[in-house]
């Protein structure tokens, strides 16, 4: 156990980070449970209107600082957060499994996971600032610039607050903005804990302020923000974005996904199993592109699904804090919420093939056994999302039907196939609606390709040159060289009349 993560979770605790200070919160305090043993492991405040409001003022003032700088400056500088980023990564990774449980391997990789993005950001937002557009005019410059938007509100989730938040921030700090971010209920000490890195950018340029929907809302509908970060369920997504609307702020969403996985007759199913066992229970099945509908040819169904089930049963849970490949879920709700899931996909026919249950032990803890089901497409689970550590397969017959199946879903985030046959990898990437496919390669991800999804899962997208625009503005610009006279100015000659150019031809 490390006392010194512990002991600055404690400092941390219902404090705001306002102007570069750890402010002591005058709101409610609310605990935060350690999900792998039921404790309280620190809490947070609400923050008030008063603090909201001092936070923006500041963003203000040091955005303007920000985009005083050069651009090199700034890349510089950022290139200093990464840096900061990877050296804070084990504690702030500790302090991450503590809040929600993962296992330390990927809360400690997740401390540091966002450092290319802010190297990649660094360097792309400096390429170019606008471009050059030949003229209307003869002998004039027309130009777009790019300028930032502002002040931007982030509000991220529990299941990956540094990643998102990370990945958030970069793109918007190199276009130019200032952002404050409202980290989940459950993640908030990890968020104020990799401040630290950002404490050599100007003072406010990134503020943390805790709390809850109310806090996000009001930071939302603040007059003085100018643009929103989203990523949650679609709910919350939702009332962003219309508090957002109301303002007509850029917004970008990242919400709930459920993806599909398929599986045809010439993948190598032993590898398919295993990755399909990573993609449905990293982070307990608490990604939002956790793999979440399993389409397998029936060719290759049943050996599928029994080394799926092998996989799964052979998982060690407890602790993240100890050696272990799945930790608990985030929170007694969510593993609630994952029991509902599966008592009614049993009560709609579905056959448990393991799991399904709380493990024996640990004793305490919101752990559930990671979770194989044969299901039918008709079955809610494969209609909604379940974000927990649940794998249910449907048998299929063709490509043609698992694509069609794939694509009966209200969300479109990422999607898998498994196989070697180019024609079937292809018909999966161009037929299959969603933002993102991976083709034998679940779940990975690249600073240079944008993320995002369609359909409920949002709109905008994150990474690659398109993440940076979703935080600029374009302002058109046309410049004479000198002062003249423009041809289109009054009066207007006579002969061009409606009398002239009508009524007698001329
Ligand atoms: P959540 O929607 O409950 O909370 C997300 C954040 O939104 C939290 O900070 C929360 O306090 C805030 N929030 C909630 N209601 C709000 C409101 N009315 N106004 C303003 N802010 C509000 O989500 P969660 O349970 O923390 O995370 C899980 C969800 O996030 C899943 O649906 C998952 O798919 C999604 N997610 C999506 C992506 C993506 O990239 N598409 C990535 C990670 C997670």
């Amino acid at each position: 156990m490390s006392s010194d993560v512990v002991f600055q979770m404690q400092v941390l605790s219902g404090t705001h980070l306002i102007a570069g200070e750890r402010v002591v919160g005058a709101g409610e305090r609310v605990p935060i449970v350690d999900p792998a043993t039921e404790a309280r492991c620190g809490e947070f405040a609400e923050a008030t209107a008063e603090e909201i409001d001092r936070a923006v003022v500041a963003a203000g003032v040091a955005q303007r600082e920000w985009w005083a700088l050069s651009a090199l400056e700034r890349t510089v500088a950022l290139h200093d957060v990464a840096a900061r980023l990877e050296a804070g990564a084990a504690k702030v990774g500790e302090c991450l499994t503590r809040e929600m449980g993962k296992p330390f391997r990927e809360s400690h990789w997740e401390g540091g996971a966002a450092a290319s993005a802010f190297r990649y950001y660094a360097e792309l937002a400096r390429h170019d600032q606008g471009r050059i557009a030949g003229p209307a005019i003869a002998g004039q410059v027309h130009m777009t610039m790019k300028e930032p938007l502002g002040t931007i509100v982030s509000i991220v989730p529990f299941n990956f607050p540094v990643l998102l938040f990370g990945w958030q921030a970069a793109a918007a700090l190199a276009a130019g903005n200032a952002i404050i971010v409202k980290p989940s209920e459950l993640t908030p000490l990890t968020i104020l804990m990799v401040m630290d890195a950002f404490a050599d950018l100007p003072v406010g340029l990134v503020q943390a302020l805790t709390g809850g929907a109310a806090v996000g809302q009001a930071l939302v509908a603040h007059s003085d923000t100018h643009g929103v970060a989203f990523t949650g369920s679609v709910p919350a997504a939702r009332a962003v974005a219309r508090a957002a609307a109301e303002r007509f702020k850029p917004t970008l969403i990242e919400a709930s996904g459920n993806d599909p996985f398929i599986v045809m007759p010439s993948a190598d199913v032993e590898l398919a199993a295993r990755g399909a066992a990573f993609a449905a229970f990293l982070n307990c099945g608490q990604v939002c592109t956790s793999a979440e509908r399993f389409y397998v040819h029936a060719d290759v169904h049943d050996r599928f699904v029994e080394r799926l089930a092998a996989e799964a049963t052979a998982l060690r849970i407890g602790s993240g804090l100890d050696d272990v490949d799945i930790g608990p879920l985030a929170s007694a709700r969510e593993r609630d919420r994952v029991e509902a899931i599966i008592a009614r996909a049993v009560a709609q026919g579905a056959r448990v093939v393991c799991g399904g249950r709380r493990p024996t032990a640990p004793s305490t803890g919101w752990f559930l056994e990671p979770t194989v089901l044969e299901v039918e497409h008709s079955f809610d689970i494969m209609h909604g999302e379940c974000f927990g550590p649940i794998a249910p397969v449907c048998r299929v017959t063709s490509l043609d039907e698992a694509i069609a199946l794939a694509n009966d879903s209200q969300f479109g985030l990422g999607a898998n196939i498994y196989t070697d046959r180019l024609d079937e990898a292809f018909r999966a990437i161009e037929e299959i609606e969603s933002g993102i496919v991976w083709v034998n390669t679940p779940l990975n991800d690249n600073d240079a390709v944008p993320f995002g999804g369609r359909k409920f899962t949002g709109s905008g997208r994150e990474l690659g040159a398109e993440g940076l625009e979703q935080f600029r503005r374009s302002k058109m610009v046309m410049v004479a060289p000198r002062a003249e006279p423009d041809p289109e100015w009054f009066p207007y000659p006579d002969g061009d009349g409606f009398r002239s150019v009508v009524e007698t031809g001329e």
